[in-house]
């Protein structure tokens, strides 16, 4: 070294004793003494290090993210440069191979040796060996990396929330169920997010969680997507501790269940929801209105119980069809559920049976108004394909300060109900005490006219159905009386409902059948027929093709001197079973009439295909013939259609010869009613027996 400058030498026993590498350098960056330790961390002996520029001794240098170190950036060059230290941490491919990671400190030698500036210095550098520190950190950083990929591409959704709740990092995942950016969610807490509904869901489980009793909880809970739409999740949550035990933050695990939410909800609904109208089933409707008795008996309300009933709804649903009497009920459903406040409940029991629950009613008045405004929006008229329907409603109400139990009182408002419907229809009724006094005595006419059959008190009344024209009586309909023990002779209207509801239908009806069979036996001059009425609930299920069959056979009569009279509903019932009973009636050659037509809702096509002979004009018409309108134009349209269709007609109810008149002018060809005769025994017809000998209406 020659050049001028002092170059002092770094041997010594000193520095040899040093744990840092010492290398000093001179202004051009050669390597001009080492220590041992340099050596040692170097893998060189000396001898190879000196001489060599001190950049790249020991190895080629590389930066902390392992790219090449530019020899200018090396801290001894930036010292002899600057004339300041410089530090840096650097790695060393040494010869041998391994690896090593140095912390290099270079600051210029004997600065106090005046020099023109920027003139380079001499440098001592030192270093340590940091690499088992750097491996270390290394391997924390990558199992960070680790954490930080699993975390990003995670396939349910992860966040990591302050301890305010605030969204520190979210994944791609989180961002794709909650519908937000990751900038939109790391500007909100989760608490803004979920539905006020379930903001509380995991209140206790978080105060456990923060006590420290649980390591983590799961919550299902609503969080609202971008799109406003709430998505239902799983949320498992879990708090992050230091060491010392403080919490540092929580963590969140969270996935879509909608899916699962929806499976479960459908569930829920069959389970507790009517499916065809959506509004609450029995279950339901018995759970809301036990709770509601229960707030009732603590309180000055009352609990208001409804038990409503469409009436007629069977004729509608047998003649326009299932799927008409279905959008029908959807219809009133959706009426009832509209006029009443969202707190009370509409359930459909089956069927056409509604029950209405109102709280918090002050008295029968407000409870009886409210029902009122039901009734009304219900009772509006309603298109069903080509028709149009005014649904009527028969309703039964009760209230109640919640002493009696849930089914008490759908018992009272059942039996109001059964009296709204006795009195008329189309009105409600509120339960009376007297009431159940009443329905007693309708389990008792039904248990006396199990016992009547047997006892002999029925009996058939017959009445003339005569030739309009010339006033010839071409065939008897027979009506059953009841010659009660006690109550007298008992007209259909005071029964045939109680038998019907009480499914004592069936054995009425064979009793007539026979007793009808046996009348034709005894007098076989009788060239017309005996028509016979019989209820749809004779059909089908049933049997009454065989029914017949069995009286005919009993009584050695012929089929074709046999009438029977169905109504509209019954004859138009769609059911299969029906339909072939019918079917086999008419082969057997016995005739079958439309009873009460026109009080149906018969369609025209369903007629056309009906197996029947004629029909009888509902003698509602025949009380309004010659008011010049719908009576009228209905009469002459029906006697119309019955001609067209080959089919006879009867006027039925004919009590004056002004209707006699006008029945004959719109066309009908046969009549009955109080004009020709009353209903009588069979005791009491002598001459009229005598005179029917004109030939059957349906031959
Ligand atoms: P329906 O088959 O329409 O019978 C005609 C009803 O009209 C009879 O009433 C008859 O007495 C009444 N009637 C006849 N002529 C006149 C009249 O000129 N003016 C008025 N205002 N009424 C008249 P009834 O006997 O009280 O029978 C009522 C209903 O009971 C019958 O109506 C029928 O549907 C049913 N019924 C009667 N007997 C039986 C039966 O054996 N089985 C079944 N299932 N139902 C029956
Ligand atoms: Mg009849
Ligand atoms: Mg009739």
């Amino acid at each position: 070294m020659s050049s001028g400058t002092q170059i002092v030498r770094l041997t010594g026993a000193a520095l040899d004793a040093l744990q840092e590498g010492v290398v000093l350098s001179d202004p051009q960056g050669t390597v001009v003494d080492v220590n041992a330790a340099a050596s040692r961390i170097l893998g060189l002996p000396r001898e190879d290090l000196l001489g060599r520029p001190v950049a790249v001794v020991g190895g080629d240098p590389v930066d902390v993210s392992g790219s090449p170190l530019p020899e200018r950036d090396h801290p001894a060059h930036r010292a002899a440069r600057t004339g300041r230290t410089s530090a840096a941490v650097l790695g060393l491919r040494r010869t041998a191979g391994r690896q090593v990671w140095l912390h290099v400190s270079a600051s210029p030698f004997a600065p106090e040796v005046p020099a023109p500036r920027g003139t380079p210095k001499p440098v001592l550098t030192t270093f340590v060996d940091i690499t088992a520190q750097m491996l270390q950190r290394q391997a924390l950083q990558s199992s960070e990396d680790q954490f930080r990929r699993t975390f990003q591409d995670a396939p349910i959704g992860m966040s990591i929330t302050g301890l305010d709740g605030r969204f520190h990092q979210v994944n791609t995942a989180l961002t794709t169920i909650l519908g937000r950016t990751e900038d939109e969610l790391l500007a909100t807490t989760t608490a803004a997010l979920v539905l006020p509904e379930d903001r509380d869901a995991d209140a206790e489980q978080r105060r456990a969680l923060d006590a420290g009793e649980i390591d983590s909880y799961q919550v299902q809970a609503r969080f609202l997507r971008g799109t406003g739409e709430p998505v239902w999740t799983r949320l498992t949550v879990s708090l992050v501790r230091g060491r010392d035990g403080v919490p540092l933050h929580y963590v969140g695990q969270m996935e879509d269940v909608s899916e699962v939410r929806r499976a479960h909800d459908l569930l829920e609904r069959r389970a507790l929801y009517d499916h065809l109208t959506g509004l609450a089933n029995r279950s339901l409707l018995l759970d809301r209105l036990t709770h509601a008795l229960g707030v009732a008996a603590r309180t000055d309300k009352l609990v208001a119980v409804v038990f409503m009933d469409l009436d007629h709804f069977k004729r509608i649903n047998d003649s326009l069809g299932h799927d008409a009497g279905d959008r029908l009920l959807q219809e009133v459903a959706a009426r009832m559920q509209s006029s009443v406040r969202p707190s009370d409940t509409v359930a459909r029991l089956g069927g056409d049976e509604f029950v209405l629950v109102m709280e918090g009613v002050g008295s029968v008045d407000d409870a009886g108004q409210a029902l009122q405004r039901v009734l009304d929006t219900v009772q509006q008229p309603v298109t069903i394909g080509d028709h149009e329907v005014v649904p009527g409603v028969s309703a039964g109400l009760t209230v109640s300060d919640g002493a009696r139990t849930a089914d008490q009182v759908l018992g009272d408002a059942d039996t109001a109900l059964y009296v709204a419907k006795d009195r008329g229809r189309s009105r409600w009724e509120v339960y009376d005490e007297a009431y159940r006094t009443q329905a007693l005595h309708r389990l008792q006419v039904e248990q006396d006219l199990r016992a009547s059959i047997a006892r002999g008190e029925l009996e058939l009344h017959y009445q003339p159905i005569v030739d309009l024209r010339s006033g010839r009586v071409v065939a008897l309909e027979s009506l059953v009386r009841w010659r009660h023990p006690r109550r007298g002779l008992l007209l259909p209207e005071e029964f045939i409902d109680v038998c019907e509801q009480s499914h004592l239908m069936p054995s009425l009806g064979a009793w007539v059948l026979q007793e009808a069979c046996g009348f034709l036996a005894r007098h076989p001059d009788l060239e017309g027929q005996v028509f016979v009425n019989v209820s749809p609930r004779q059909i089908g299920r049933a049997d009454l093709s065989r029914v017949v069959r069995d009286a005919l056979t009993a009584h050695h009569v012929e089929p074709h001197r046999l009438g029977l009279e169905i109504t509209e509903s019954g004859v138009l019932q769609a059911a299969g079973s029906a339909r072939l009973d019918l079917e086999r009636l008419a082969s057997m050659g016995v005739t079958l009439v439309l009873d009460d037509f026109g009080t149906g809702y018969s369609a025209l096509s369903s007629v056309l295909s009906a197996p029947v002979d004629g029909l009888k004009l509902d003698r509602s018409f025949t009380a309004r013939l010659g008011d010049g309108g719908a009576a009228d134009r209905i009469s002459a349209a029906i006697a119309a259609l019955a001609e067209s269709l080959r089919r006879y007609g009867v006027v039925e109810g004919v009590e004056t010869t002004q209707q006699r008149e006008l029945a004959l002018a719109h066309g009908w060809t046969h009549g009955q009613g109080w004009l020709f005769g009353h209903p009588v025994p069979e005791a009491e017809l002598g001459r009229m027996l005598a005179s029917a000998a004109g030939g059957s209406p349906a031959r």
